[in-house]
């Protein structure tokens, strides 16, 4: 089957950042949670939220945020939350902060300026930042707005410091993913947590029969990954069984990416009936499928791969999939952004609106232009010598009349802009706007998205609608100076 790119859905489309021909591809790995396995964050985040909100109770937070709830659509991915000052802030690719928020309070332009601008120099990274990268950290985010929000209403309730607050959360989520509190409760009812695409076995299959090896790189351990594969592969009843595993070659759990790619780490057989764990001398026995640990280096040498391109992965943790493997591997990569279908819904929803934008945008530049224009003639004729005082009197009053004019038309045209562009933007996210851009730059989401993922998509289900030999194509770089003879 050949459909032609238009024939697909923009949704359903997997978009190209580096040019990537499937033919030299000679696996295609995947990671599970949010990428195989995508879970209802409604289920599953409030869940985290839930449980973590007990355990902030036993370290000395008060009782009453036990009846707290949570919008899992307040935040957004992109985001960073500043520990010390208790905020969370949007930036854009130049990591300028464009939109920010004490707890739930947004911070008038001023203040944003005041607090951020003079700082160009900050990364806006750990240990100072928290980048909310996954989906998984979205109840961070929201957690530490709640309880800053509480500590401005209610100081006598929390004393502790921002950064405070930020470690407790960050340390009872944690918590949360490794005792149990979380997986548990999924694993008694999947079905509750997670989405099943029934087009999944389909498309690791095709790949398969193209003659790809496919592989599966987790950081959750065996018994939680045979749970959750379990139930994305179709198996309803309560038994679990292995059906699953045969859509892979090999399966590595308990990965601890990004470290997977760069550090050796002991790697261990799994028995999958009993779930043990099997020491080796380092090597991957080639009957076995299931591991533990391990590193990149290994999992080559298992896959017959002599080098980092020939291998794509499939993933939705900018920094725990995707930079790593690119950078120090060479592996191609397809990030995985849910958020992108409804991003695209609004793209085309609202075109019309953006098209207005745009023409009070080119009012603005044009007034601009203008202004400019004018101010340098009205230099020229106050340096010059005229022929009569009273000729010089009289064009410098005109062109003072016409600037004063086009300052006034200027101000309210750039202030119509900024409603238009905020209106616009609440569109997509009534808070924090549209995903990919801030104002009508790339966000700082977006430029990471454009660096490190060769490709990216909002399901790897997509993959079904091309040939696994096809040549994805990027778009033509372009540069200011590249339009001027247009
Ligand atoms: P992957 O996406 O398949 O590599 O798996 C991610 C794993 O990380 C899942 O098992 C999550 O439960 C786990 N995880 C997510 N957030 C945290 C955390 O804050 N602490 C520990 N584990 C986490
Ligand atoms: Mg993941």
């Amino acid at each position: 089957m050949h459909v032609s790119l238009s024939e697909i859905d923009p949704k359903n489309r997997i978009y190209c950042n580096r040019s990537l021909n499937m033919r030299n591809i000679k696996a295609v790995g995947f990671d599970m949670d949010y990428t195989l396995a995508l879970y209802k964050p409604e289920e599953f985040e409030l869940l985290a939220y839930q449980e973590t909100l007990k355990k902030l109770v036993n370290v000395g937070y008060p009782e009453s945020i036990l009846g707290w709830s949570f919008n899992t659509d307040h935040m957004i991915r992109g985001l960073a939350i500043d520990k010390h000052r208790g905020n969370i802030i949007k930036l854009d690719r130049h990591r300028f902060v464009k939109v920010a928020y004490h707890g739930f309070q947004e911070l008038s332009r001023e203040e944003r300026r005041s607090l951020y601008d003079a700082s160009l120099a900050q990364s806006y990274e750990e240990p100072d930042y928290a980048l909310i990268d996954t989906l998984f950290t979205l109840a961070d985010a929201y957690l530490f707005a709640q309880l800053i929000d509480l500590k401005e209403k209610q100081p006598e309730h929390i004393k502790k410091t921002p950064m405070e607050i930020y470690r407790d959360v960050r340390h009872a989520i944690d918590l949360c993913h490794r005792d149990g509190s979380i997986k548990l409760k999924v694993a008694q009812n999947p079905g509750k947590y997670i989405k099943r695409d029934p087009a999944l076995a389909d498309t690791l299959l095709r790949l398969r029969h193209s003659g790809r090896k496919v592989f599966a790189v987790t950081n959750s351990l065996w018994d939680y990954t045979h749970v959750v594969m379990n139930h994305i592969f179709g198996n309803d009843s309560r038994q679990l069984n292995f059906d699953w595993v045969q859509y892979f070659d090999i399966i590595v759990t308990g990965a601890a990416k990004p470290s997977f790619f760069m550090s050796p780490n002991p790697l261990y057989e799994v028995d999958p009936e009993t779930g043990l764990l099997r020491n080796t001398d380092g090597i991957l026995n080639s009957e076995a499928k299931i591991y533990q640990g391990g590193n990149f280096k290994q999992l080559h040498e298992r896959l017959g791969v002599s080098s980092g391109p020939e291998i794509l992965y499939v993933g939705d943790h900018i920094y725990g999939d995707i930079l790593r493997s690119k950078k120090e591997l060479g592996w191609r990569t397809m990030l995985v952004i849910n958020e992108l279908e409804s991003e695209l819904d609004a793209l085309a929803k609202f075109k019309d609106e953006f098209k207005r934008y745009e023409e009070l945008l080119q009012l603005k530049d044009d007034l601009d232009d203008e202004l400019q224009k004018n101010q340098l003639e009205l230099e020229q004729i106050q340096k010059s010598q005229p022929k009569t005082k009273s000729q010089k009197q009289s064009s410098v009053e005109q062109l003072q009349a016409s600037i004063h004019s086009l300052l006034q038309k200027r101000d309210s045209t750039r202030e119509a802009l900024r409603r238009s562009m905020k209106k616009y933007h609440q569109n997509f996210h009534p808070t924090w706007g549209q995903l990919m851009k801030t104002g009508h730059q790339n966000s700082r989401f977006a430029a990471q998205v454009e660096n490190y993922a060769c490709l990216y998509t909002s399901q790897l289900t997509n993959l079904l609608n091309y040939s696994p030999n096809f040549s994805f194509r990027s778009a033509r770089d372009f540069m200011p100076h590249d339009f001027v003879h247009d």
